[in-house]
């Protein structure tokens, strides 16, 4: 006779954007008690081993993020786990809902009938605005701020006009390979050439970097630096403010 099981939970965590002391309380003890993780690329190892010593860790993610498992077969592997009784913590970086396909995988095992959480975890935006000590609005300068993908669909075929400039902090993900074409795309929408930026990667790291350019600049700034993914480029006056050596010793006290 079948045995039957009771079917299991996904939970959908973010592990934040790399330091394991900005885990939330709860996606700590997720990852400690999970005996099924499956995680992306980005997920520190210091995060990764915190799991248990008998915990089945599937990577969704191989050395490069290009070849990255295609989405459906992620969607069929939680949802084949969760019929198989067992409860799975699917570990994204970040947060799972700012680019980080957690709808989807939310949507897929809502179809098939299976419970799903979602752990808010802190996004690249906030941890890099944090270690940077780049406030991301601030009274005098920002009260907009908007997140945008630097690739694909949210480059092409979005507009980004109104969402950088005076009072306003863009935040801008995957941007790194097409540096170029986002500075030109947003002087071309008006944007001043001498606007601002930084450039964050690794944030929360130890290897940690950040760069500042004028938006002009930023093309150049990318590849002199030879800037590498995951980084992320903050637009807006925010990035000008404070004394930016102070900012380089707060990074150096903090390693
Ligand atoms: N869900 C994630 C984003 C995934 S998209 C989140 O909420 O943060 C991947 C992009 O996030 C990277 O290309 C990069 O732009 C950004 N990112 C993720 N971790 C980062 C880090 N530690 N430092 C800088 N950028 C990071």
């Amino acid at each position: 006779m079948a045995e039957t099981y009771p079917i299991g939970t996904i939970h959908l965590v973010g592990a934040g954007p790399g330091d394991p002391d900005l885990l939330t309380v709860r996606a700590a003890r997720l990852v400690s008690q999970a005996r099924v993780i499956v995680h992306d690329g980005l997920v520190d190892p210091a995060i990764l081993a915190m799991a248990r010593p008998d915990a089945r860790l599937v990577s969704v993610a191989k050395a490069r993020a290009r070849h990255t498992m295609p989405q459906d077969a992620i969607n069929d592997l939680l949802v084949r786990e969760a019929l198989a009784g067992n409860d799975v913590v699917r570990l994204k970086g970040g947060d799972p809902f700012v680019f980080g396909r957690g709808g989807e995988e939310m949507e897929a095992a809502q179809a098939a009938g299976v419970k799903v959480e979602v752990v808010p975890g802190i996004s690249a935006a906030n941890g890099a605005a944090a270690a940077a000590q780049i406030a991301l609005t601030h009274r005098e300068d920002a009260s907009v701020v908007s997140f945008v993908a630097g690739q694909c669909k949210g480059l092409s075929e979005q507009n980004w006009a109104g969402l950088a400039g005076k009072g306003r902090t863009l935040v801008i993900y995957m941007g790194v390979s097409t540096a170029a074409q986002i500075s030109e795309k947003l002087m071309d929408d008006g944007l001043a050439p001498d606007a601002p930026l930084a450039v964050i990667e690794n944030a929360c790291r130890a290897d940690m970097r950040v760069l500042r350019a004028p938006l002009a600049g930023l093309a150049d700034l990318v590849s002199r630096e030879a800037v590498k993914s995951p980084a992320l480029i903050i637009i807006g006056e925010v990035t000008a403010r404070g004394d930016a050596a102070l900012t380089q010793l707060a990074l150096e006290a903090a390693q």
